[in-house]
């Protein structure tokens, strides 16, 4: 007789409580004593981190604070939320709007740069401030539109049948409450022409809990074939909540890809990104683009020049599967589509 050993059972992680996420996205750190001071950064750290943050403030919710390791201010996931001194540096060719965005703004709340695409800011808010960020300077507060405004923007999207592709962007479009995403994916789905909906979201990165049951709801239930770009630099910021978080997207028929960017400091030496490619996949996601930095004022300390970047690229393709390889690009203003390096 053949005795057959038990099939493992996939861990099922439990669902997260209803609104959990709120709490923790209101309750993220935002003051840089605060951050410093739970990191053991010692008192040298504390007038640059100030400095930083008078100019963009500083948000780290505890579920991300809790990977970043103490004492270390070299730790790859501190780095990108750490104000520094550098921040205040002013560097030629680096702007306050580098993809020239406010020139793609046909209506409020809607940047039209690429053919069959437009980019709808969902929510001016994130859950995470990322020093690099290319829209730190970004006026959200001209861009976020009451319902009466996306009656306007849904009208262009009516009036103009070669867009397929509606993405949800910010900010964090999830950050956002299910009510308002619920409604805008209800108003997206009735226009004919529309195929597909994609999110760029850092949340399920950094607040796990965010992919709760209501968000699953509306996902779930959309007739647009749905894609979630996640933002990840580092394999450090894939936990098993992050995994889990994944696995319950993939459960809604979402396909996942993600997106990196290039940083000093962070994540330019070989190993670390061909870790990242290989966690990326333990939690089900492909790898797509590993961005070069946008020139934005107050992140020149994160630059890696394009001959840097090409030879790191080139290396790790001799490490990786084709299928884990991101390509690189760089994103020009007025170009129509990203420039691969
Ligand atoms: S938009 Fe993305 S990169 Fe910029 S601060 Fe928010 S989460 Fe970070």
């Amino acid at each position: 007789m053949i005795t057959r050993s038990p099939i493992p059972l996939q861990r099922q992680a439990p669902t997260p409580s209803p609104g959990a996420w709120q709490a923790q996205l209101s309750g993220a750190i935002r003051d840089p004593r605060e951050l410093c001071r739970r990191l053991a950064l010692d008192e040298r750290w504390w007038p640059g981190a100030a400095t930083g943050h008078a100019l963009f403030e500083v948000r780290v919710p505890e579920a991300y604070l809790a990977r970043i390791r103490p004492g270390d201010p070299h730790d790859p996931l501190l780095r990108q939320v750490l104000p520094l001194d550098e921040e205040s540096r002013s560097i030629p060719g680096f702007v306050t709007d580098p993809l020239e965005e406010r020139e793609h703004t046909p209506k409020r709340g809607l940047i039209h740069k690429y053919a069959g695409r437009v980019l709808l800011i969902a929510s001016p808010a994130c859950a995470i401030n990322c020093r690099y960020c290319f829209r730190r300077h970004f006026p959200y507060d001209e861009n976020a539109p009451s319902r009466a405004q996306w009656a306007n923007t849904l009208d262009y999207l009516h009036a103009d049948d070669s867009i397929r592709e509606a993405i949800l962007s910010g900010g964090d479009p999830l950050a956002a409450s299910d009510r308002q995403l619920g409604w805008l994916v209800e108003q997206l789905e009735a226009i004919p022409h529309l195929k597909r909906l994609r999110i760029h979201t850092r949340l399920p990165v950094v607040i796990p809990d965010r992919i709760d049951e209501a968000l699953l709801d509306w996902l779930g239930r959309t007739r647009l074939q749905k894609v979630v770009v996640l933002h990840i630099n580092h394999p450090n910021e894939i936990d098993e909540a992050v995994i889990d978080a994944c696995r319950r997207l993939r459960g809604a028929g979402v396909t996942l890809l993600n997106q990196s960017v290039l940083l000093a400091g962070v994540n330019d030496d070989v190993p670390t990104l061909a870790a990242l490619s290989e966690r990326l996949f333990e939690a089900d996601v492909l790898p797509y683009y590993l961005h070069v930095l946008d020139p934005v004022e107050g992140a020149a300390h994160f630059e890696i020049d394009d001959a840097a970047a090409r030879m790191l690229v080139d290396t790790l393709r001799r490490e990786l599967p084709g299928f884990l390889m991101p390509t690189l690009v760089r994103e020009i203003p007025g170009e129509a589509s990203k420039t691969p390096l």
